[in-house]
């Protein structure tokens, strides 16, 4: 029998908020207090010399997430934005070289390049995945083209292998934006790491979280000093240096307090839990939602960690477009649904080409890259970014009970589509 929508003023399917998800446990939250009470929140000092590289807390997060993650070095940071920034400094982009990435991803993968006033270009994404389509991205490979962005949207790894060969065949660099993917083991070929930085944010919707965090890492030495550098007012540290690419080495304040270094410290042990919770809440999810009429789910591969869980919704096989259904699902109590996604080749200061100063800088640098701003610039995206909906998995516990509810609610929400105006 069908039932009245919470929409339309029926009681909700869920009245109670969910449990937040909380990856902090106690033993995490005691360290951080401990780590309170010596006063020391951080040891960070701009200058050459012992301070460089960090208090205690920061030098341990890093030890240990390079280890986890297969990594000969890490770097911790203030955000992953701050990582993502460093690293597009460490490769070394000039003004005006070209950085193939995706538009279906947080903005910092892109804008990174920008800060060195690089050029994004915007690759258009595979329809199943939501990631680059390596395919479309050796198209885009032009003579001032030096390195490929991908990002592991949604937790689901990036087609890497086939990225890190097109980059070696045109000698570019490959930094993989794993944000929403903290999955140990992934990106490696043959026990080899693929990407020549990648990295994570700790930020408080992620699968770890201590506020505000970042961590970059990277097996090549020489790209780990010129994170550090930049992390760190690199031009104040450099006056004695006798390398010679001192390239990009202007420094920022990109450093982790000891508190947050200290909380991830204590999530890291359980990173595989963590994920793996996500993961399950996802799978229990997808069985309960297959088969409904004009929502369609992709086929995920094992190795996932479900930071959101994408959704496409068909409007016109149904008849109610995706906002509608939306508002009906949130009106039930379903928690984290996203509507739409990503169109960052569509932002005003791609189009107007705003990103530094007023004249068009840094296009200016190379009239010659590929415009891939505005309408139609990514069809595919573009097409996604109507129909997407997905639920942020960060967003509540979604134990077994819960997941139920959240099945329910969309059950009753379909079973009432004729009562809802499109
Ligand atoms: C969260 C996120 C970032 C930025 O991380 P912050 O720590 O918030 O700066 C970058 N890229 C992707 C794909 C993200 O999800």
């Amino acid at each position: 029998m069908k039932e009245a929508l919470a929409v339309h003023g029926a009681k909700p399917v869920i009245g109670q908020p969910f449990k937040p998800y909380d990856p902090i446990d106690s033993a995490a939250l005691e360290s951080a207090i401990e780590v309170l009470r010596t006063r020391k929140l951080s040891d960070f000092m701009g200058a050459a010399g012992e301070g460089f590289l960090g208090g205690e807390q920061n030098r341990r997060a890093e030890q240990i997430t390079a280890s986890i993650f297969n990594a000969r070095n890490a770097v911790a940071v203030n955000s992953w934005t701050s990582g993502l920034i460093a690293a597009a400094g460490a490769i070394g982009l000039e003004p005006g070289d070209e950085v193939i990435t995706t538009p279906w991803t947080m903005c910092a993968t892109a804008t990174s390049a920008l800060h060195w006033d690089a050029i994004p270009v915007f690759c258009d994404i595979d329809s199943d995945t939501f990631n680059l389509d390596p395919a479309k991205v050796e198209q885009l490979v032009t003579a001032r083209t030096r390195a490929i962005f991908a990002v592991d949207i949604f937790g689901r790894p990036c087609d890497s292998s086939s990225l890190r060969k097109i980059a070696d065949q045109y000698g570019l660099r490959l930094i993989i934006d794993s944000a929403q993917a903290p999955l140990p083991g992934a990106h490696t070929e043959d026990g080899n790491v693929i990407a020549d930085v990648w990295g994570y944010s700790f930020n408080y919707h992620k699968h770890l979280h201590c506020g505000e965090g970042g961590i970059a890492l990277t097996n090549d030495d020489d790209l780990a000093w010129r994170l550090q550098l930049i992390r760190n007012h690199g031009e104040a540290v450099l006056e004695s240096s006798d390398r010679e690419d001192l390239r990009n080495l202007i420094g920022s304040n990109f450093r982790l307090g000891e508190v947050e270094a200290t909380l991830i410290t204590g999530q890291l042990s359980r990173v595989e839990e963590l994920v793996e919770s996500r993961a399950q809440a996802a799978r229990r999810l997808v069985d309960g939602l297959k088969g409904l009429p004009g929502l369609e789910l992709t086929n995920f591969p094992d190795q996932h960690a479900f930071y959101i869980l994408p959704m496409t919704i068909r409007a016109d096989t149904i008849g109610v477009d995706r906002d509608r259904l939306a508002a009906a699902l949130k009106a039930e109590g379903v928690p984290g649904l996203v509507c739409g996604y990503q169109n960052l080749h569509r932002l005003g200061i791609f189009v107007n080409k705003t990103a530094r100063g007023s004249q068009g800088f840094p296009w200016t640098q190379n009239p010659t890259a590929p415009d891939t701003y505005g309408a139609g610039a990514c069809p595919v995206a573009e097409d996604l970014h109507d129909r997407f909906m997905g639920i942020h998995m960060c967003a509540a516990e979604f134990n077994a009970a819960e997941t139920s509810l959240v099945v329910e609610a969309f059950h009753r929400v379909w079973d009432s589509l004729d009562s809802i105006e499109s």
